[in-house]
């Protein structure tokens, strides 16, 4: 098969042409083409010489991935599925405001660590993205967004990328790490550190690596102040519990492009969504609960995310005034809190209703359907 160039970073493409016997000045303007015009046809590389647009063409190819459907929402949100083979399909979302525009990225078919409330988690997981189909993802985004959009050459579509789609992004590390160097990449996509966001339910080995190879923007997600719900809402939580959690966010901290990690906090009627949770919270993030104890105050913003349903979950969503009881808990608390606006409602193209298409190799889904959610009666809530 033709060698995909779209898996490589820049190091990566340089690599491949000496093999070719090219200097690395051709890979950056190679990079270029590829990247920031869009190209895929060799032929239209008008500044490469013929004999290598001619060896590229006998062996390589930027894979796009085929686009099964898109959708774009009232709001201008605009959500693609692609085809990433074998039944799988991934999806990318769009989302446009007044001074950015944000494209939330999958690193997996389906995902395996099986959150409760996540649409993506009930499926399963199927595969790793290889580092070209998570690329492919932005590529055909930018691209064309930028047609769409009419564009003048040097004007992006996308100026953030957030890797919230489906899948556990620090779960496909070997893969993550050089499409995140193409996003960054100032021949590439030249996007800044803190415009890229790692979105983690928290594996923290790999937060730790990350940390060390790519230093990019943190989000972690959070959607319980202690073990015991954690445990149940996102079952990674047994392996790497809230205490190991918040001490890898701090060590993660002394190098990040922020002063700050990002927590998500998915509301959940009735579920994590009491007083006394949003006390606990803030116990947990200044280091006074149990679990936090050893670390100190973690510097942190929390986003707090109304829950968007799906049948399968059996959970509901917060109603806005709960959210807005327990978001002013943590801001009078001296925690910079935001409730994030629901985008793209009409095409299921929010949080966590990414669900794709996916042959679930691991059963994930069966587990989730056998275990009942604890759920608080409302009397007990305000408390
Ligand atoms: N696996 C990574 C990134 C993908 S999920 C992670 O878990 O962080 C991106 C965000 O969407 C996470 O914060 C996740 O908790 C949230 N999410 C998942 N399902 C959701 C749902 N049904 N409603 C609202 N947010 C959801
Ligand atoms: Fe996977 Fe993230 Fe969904 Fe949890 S919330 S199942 S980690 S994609």
């Amino acid at each position: 098969m033709a060698v995909n160039l779209l898996d490589f970073d820049l190091d990566g493409l340089a690599a491949y042409c000496e093999r070719l016997g090219e200097k690395r000045f051709r890979a950056v303007q190679l990079f270029r083409w590829i990247h920031q015009r869009g190209a895929a046809d060799f032929a239209l590389m008008s500044d490469l010489a013929k004999t290598l647009r001619d060896k590229l063409a006998a062996q390589a190819e930027v894979r796009a991935l085929p686009v099964v459907s898109e959708h774009v929402s009232a709001d201008g949100t605009v959500k693609w599925l692609f085809d990433v083979g074998d039944g799988n399909a991934v999806e990318a979302v769009f989302i446009p405001e007044d001074d950015r525009g944000t494209l939330c990225v999958s690193s997996q078919a389906g995902c395996a660590v099986g959150c409760r409330f996540c649409s993506t988690g009930h499926q399963g997981f199927s595969r790793n993205l290889a580092t070209g189909e998570i690329v492919a993802q932005l590529w055909h985004a930018e691209h064309a967004l930028r047609r769409r959009l009419g564009l003048a050459a040097g004007e992006r579509a996308v100026t953030n990328v957030v890797m919230m789609g489906m899948g556990e992004p620090l779960q496909n590390y070997a893969a993550l790490v050089p499409a995140l160097r193409t996003m960054l990449d100032d021949h590439g996509y030249g996007l800044s550190r803190r415009r890229v966001t790692v979105s983690t339910s928290g594996v923290v080995p790999m937060i730790d690596r990350l940390r060390d190879d790519c230093p990019v923007a943190l989000a972690v997600s959070l959607h319980a102040p202690d073990d015991a719900l954690r445990d149940e809402l996102v079952p990674l939580n047994r392996k790497y519990p809230l205490a190991e959690l918040l001490a890898a966010c701090r060590r993660y901290l002394e190098r990040a492009p922020r002063d700050f990690v990002t927590f998500e906090y998915c509301m959940l009627d009735g579920v994590n969504d009491s007083d006394a949770h949003a006390r606990a919270l803030v116990a947990l993030v200044e280091g006074r609960a149990q679990a936090s104890r050893a670390v100190g105050r973690v510097p942190c913003k929390l986003n707090l995310i109304p829950f968007n349903p799906f049948p399968a979950s059996g959970l509901k969503r917060s109603p806005a005034a709960r959210v807005q009881a327990f978001a002013r808990i943590l801001q009078d608390a001296g925690i910079v809190t935001t409730v994030r606006k629901t985008r793209g409602d009409d095409i299921d193209a929010a949080c966590g209703q990414l669900a794709g298409e996916v042959r679930d190799r691991t059963r994930v889904h069966e587990r989730l359907r056998r275990v009942p959610i604890r759920v608080v009666p409302a009397a007990a809530r305000a408390g």
